[in-house]
């Protein structure tokens, strides 16, 4: 019986999400979306297949790059596929310590910690740092993987204390509004005499959802003001945002930030991540971080194709191109009237306003039939209310696919006034 109470269970919640269109499924595509060429090269002179994915966020086209796939070629005749083992085991070689020192080296900072995944970097250094007495304050539309860092950790006798103070585990503020940041510190120095020194505010970068950025300079003054802690989830702005590509690092008073996390899954085109970070903390990751300690490392040849990635980075011909795609989007969404976000101006990451979820799947899947990928976001990835086609835009797309996007989205709205009246504005 049990069983099949948890079956019933089970089978319910996914009907309930059928219902609001919030069903989601896995979809398996085709290599032909993934030419493997390098960006620049993606047009119709080559013969190439264009690039019609605006839902990767590969947006330099890294995967797909000359240079680091040779880099990875040749870490694989060196190291072979995998790493073996979790990094304090045997797992951390040469190619991961040349990689996290090229890395701090370009961040100005003292240390990076590298991880499997930037979902396991954010919960492992929230998990970690609360047990040393941190309370999170974090901006609502933060990523999923920082609130599996904060929920559920303290034990249940400390959670009832806590609850008994009047504090949560975590606080949440306002997204942006640093005056609602203000007001968390606050009530958590009033829960608690101490507690302020432990405020650790956390943001990210780039909002991956939105594709707008928090004011580093602001987020830096909190901190000080609480004599807490900074964090920043730079995932989508490393390797793309920012003067010389370092997303938060090359916002002023950057040196501030005690903990950044950046993936190697967006712009670096592969996967795994990293804490960048000083001593104190790093040290702290390597002996008492359980998702950095029980966890395989990524391959070594892994770490040379990234090593590859970042000198391609640096160079920042490819961050060219994209900006002016990205700059091409916007123009062309102006034009046809749809709801563009003025905060994300610089931004791969375009967001189109649609509101209900079964408006943006049909969104999506009409732009599927059109050969064009672009998917619908939904709750709770967004606030109810706020689905949306979240495109990005990549090096590896051409002018001309960029046209035909807009081309079909015109079609597209032409014939649904539904839709065209839900994602523009008149
Ligand atoms: C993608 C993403 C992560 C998770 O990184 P992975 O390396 O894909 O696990 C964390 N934070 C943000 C903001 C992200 O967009």
């Amino acid at each position: 019986m049990p069983q099949q109470t948890i079956r019933n269970q089970l089978a319910n919640k996914l009907a309930a999400k059928q219902e609001r269109s919030l069903l989601r499924s896995l979809l398996a595509r085709t290599h032909t979306d993934a030419p493997t060429v390098s960006a620049g090269q993606l047009n119709n002179a080559t013969g190439a297949p264009a690039y019609r994915n605006f839902s990767s966020n590969d947006y330099l086209g890294l995967s797909q790059h000359a240079e680091v796939i040779a880099a990875f070629q040749s870490g694989i005749q060196r190291w072979g596929v995998g790493a073996g083992a979790s990094p304090l085991v045997t797992g951390y070689t040469e190619a991961h310590a040349a990689l996290a020192e090229a890395l701090a080296a370009w961040f100005g900072v003292e240390r990076v910690i590298l991880f499997s995944s930037g979902f396991s970097a954010n919960a492992g250094v929230l998990h970690t740092l609360r047990a040393a007495g941190a309370v999170p304050v974090i901006d609502k539309l933060c990523h999923a993987s920082i609130y599996d860092g904060v929920r559920g950790y303290l034990g249940t006798a400390e959670r009832a204390n806590k609850a008994k103070q009047g504090s949560s585990e975590f606080l949440r503020f306002l997204h942006n509004d640093y005056t609602d940041l203000q007001r968390q510190v606050d009530n958590l120095a009033f829960a608690s005499e101490d507690e302020q020194e432990h405020a650790l505010i956390v943001s990210e970068g780039l909002f991956s959802m939105d594709g707008d950025g928090a004011d580093v300079a602001a987020l830096v003054a909190a901190k000080k003001r609480a004599n807490g802690l900074l964090m920043l989830d730079d995932a989508h702005g490393i390797g793309v945002m920012g003067q010389h590509y370092r997303g938060v690092f090359d916002a002023p008073g950057s040196k501030a930030i005690d903990v950044v996390t950046g993936t190697f899954g967006k712009a670096f085109g592969m996967g795994g991540a990293f804490i960048a970070t000083d001593h104190l903390i790093a040290d702290s990751l390597v002996n008492d971080c359980r998702h950095l300690i029980y966890s395989t490392a990524f391959p070594p040849a892994q770490a040379e194709a990234l090593l590859a990635a970042l000198k391609v980075i640096q160079r920042g011909d490819l961050q060219a191109i994209l900006q002016q795609r990205v700059q091409q989007f916007r123009q062309l969404a102006a034009e046809q009237g749809l709801r563009i976000s003025a905060a994300a101006a610089n931004a791969p990451i375009q967001p189109i306003a649609i509101g209900v979820n079964e408006l943006a799947l049909r969104f999506s899947k009409a732009l599927a039939e059109q050969g064009l990928q672009a998917i619908a976001i939904r709750p709770p990835t967004v606030p109810n209310g706020t689905a949306r086609i979240r495109f990005t835009l990549s090096a590896l797309h051409s002018e001309q696919v960029i046209s035909e996007l807009f081309a079909a989205i015109a079609d597209i709205l032409a014939v649904d006034k539904e839709l065209a009246d839900a994602c523009t504005v008149r």
